[in-house]
């Protein structure tokens, strides 16, 4: 399956769900008082979030008066003109490194897909022939080491892991250390995903920052957050707790597959400023994909 068909067929609950009332809505060709009501109804049930559909309705409402748009179509395309305002265009990947390994710290609570992304990850890596070590960093649950090592036996990686209960930091230490000495081009570190308060998080984070930056000063290059998009709202309120406690340098938006409301991205990627770097469209290795926000607002949008 090629790349937007993938994209496309990750986006089919939305798109069915939610924004396939919007081609009814659009080929009335009328642009009215009743036309913006229903629209901003539309974009809230797919959780693009109250604030966010008000400026979009706004900003349409002028667009179409501005331009005299009359027909449908146009009005859907200054539509997704405004959404790539809002979530930007560039397609980000994850950051070079001038002296290896590149140390990407992977955040996020349990359940949300970290793991898969971490094996995800790891696979993107080994396609493109470079070397990863994974670090088992959440030791407070035996069955994430376990299916980590199920993603690392996969990916054909090594994975560095300590007894249960063992200080994360200590884990991440070790595998950088290792990842120096044998010239691994990335390190990806899976961190606790317990339910923490804020106090406790900021704590834990700072400590793994202040242990990592000791095993390779620079690092950590990538701060990755994990986010489940099937808990739409939600998704957002733990990113802003996580963006408070650690400088996030990335956002991966997991189980868009499995949502009618995959406008969460354009959510986040307006209340963080933190780009949304890859998605997850399912549970395989490939089913990781960076973010092309142009082709998620075609994927939104298109007939099947
Ligand atoms: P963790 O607790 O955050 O490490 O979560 P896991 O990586 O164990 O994932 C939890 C569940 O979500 C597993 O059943 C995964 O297969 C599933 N999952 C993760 N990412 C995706 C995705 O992009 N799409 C779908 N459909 N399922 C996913």
């Amino acid at each position: 399956m090629g790349f937007f068909s993938r994209i496309k067929e990750g986006l089919k609950k939305t798109r069915t769900g939610i924004m396939g009332r919007m081609d009814g809505l659009f080929a009335r060709n009328m642009f009215d008082d009743q036309f913006y009501e229903e629209l901003e109804e539309i974009l809230i049930s797919a959780d693009i979030g109250v604030e966010t559909t008000l400026e979009l309705v706004e900003n349409l409402r002028q667009k179409v008066k501005e331009t005299k748009a009359k027909e449908g179509d146009q009005v859907v395309t200054l539509l997704k003109e405004l959404i790539l305002d809002i979530i930007g265009t560039e397609i980000y990947g994850l950051a070079e490194v001038e002296e290896k390994p590149a140390v990407i710290l992977v955040l996020g609570v349990n359940g949300v897909g970290k793991t898969t992304t971490i094996g995800k990850l790891a696979a993107r890596y080994q396609r493109e022939k470079k070397k990863v070590i994974l670090a088992a960093g959440d030791t407070f649950r035996a069955a994430a080491c376990e299916q980590l090592e199920i993603w690392a036996d996969r990916a054909g990686c090594e994975m560095i892991k300590h007894q249960g209960g063992a200080d994360p930091s200590a884990v991440l230490f070790d595998a950088i250390s290792a990842a120096k000495a044998r010239g691994v081009d990335a390190v990806l570190c899976d961190t606790a995903g317990r339910l923490h308060n804020k106090t406790n998080l900021m704590n834990e984070l700072k400590k793994v920052h202040r242990v990592v930056e000791k095993a390779m000063p620079g690092a950590p290059h990538e701060v990755l957050l994990v986010l489940d998009a099937t808990t739409g709202q939600n998704a957002l309120a733990q990113a802003k707790v996580f963006n408070e406690a650690a400088p996030l340098t990335g956002v991966v938006l997991t189980k868009l597959d499995g949502t009618a409301k995959g406008g969460i991205v354009i959510a986040v990627a307006r209340a963080l400023k933190v780009p949304v770097k890859f998605i997850g469209v399912g549970e395989k290795s490939d089913d990781l994909q960076p973010f092309d926000p142009r082709e998620y607002v075609d994927g939104l949008f298109t007939q099947d």
